[in-house]
C-alpha cells in the first residue's frame, strides 16, 4: 500500500514539474507572487501545489490547473467552505 502511494506521489511530482516548465511563467493563482521554476522544483509538494480551478480534482486539463502556495490555497478553501456553509443555513 505504501509503495503504491509513493508511486502516485512520484507520478504527481513528475507531472507538476512538467507543468512548471511548460508554463514557464508560474505564479500563485491567489496572491499572484511569481514562482521560479527552480523554486517550484524544490518546493513542489511542500509549500506549492496544484489547484483545480473548478474544484474538480479529476479535471486535469491544463486550463483548469494553477500553481498555488499551500498557505494561500488553504485559506481560499477555508473561505469557500465557510461561504458554502453560510449559504446552506
Ligand atoms: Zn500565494
Ligand atoms: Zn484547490
Amino acid at each position: 500500500m505504501s509503495s503504491y502511494s509513493a508511486q502516485v506521489k512520484a507520478t504527481r511530482r513528475g507531472f507538476l514539474l512538467k507543468m512548471a516548465f511548460k508554463i514557464n511563467k508560474i505564479e500563485c493563482c491567489f496572491c499572484r507572487k511569481r514562482i521560479s521554476p527552480e523554486e517550484a522544483v524544490s518546493l513542489v509538494l511542500d509549500s506549492i501545489l496544484i489547484h483545480h480551478k473548478d474544484l474538480n480534482h479529476s479535471n486535469d486539463e491544463d486550463s483548469n490547473l494553477a500553481f498555488a502556495h499551500r498557505k494561500c490555497h488553504a485559506s481560499y478553501h477555508r473561505r469557500i467552505e465557510r461561504e458554502l456553509f453560510y449559504k446552506g443555513e
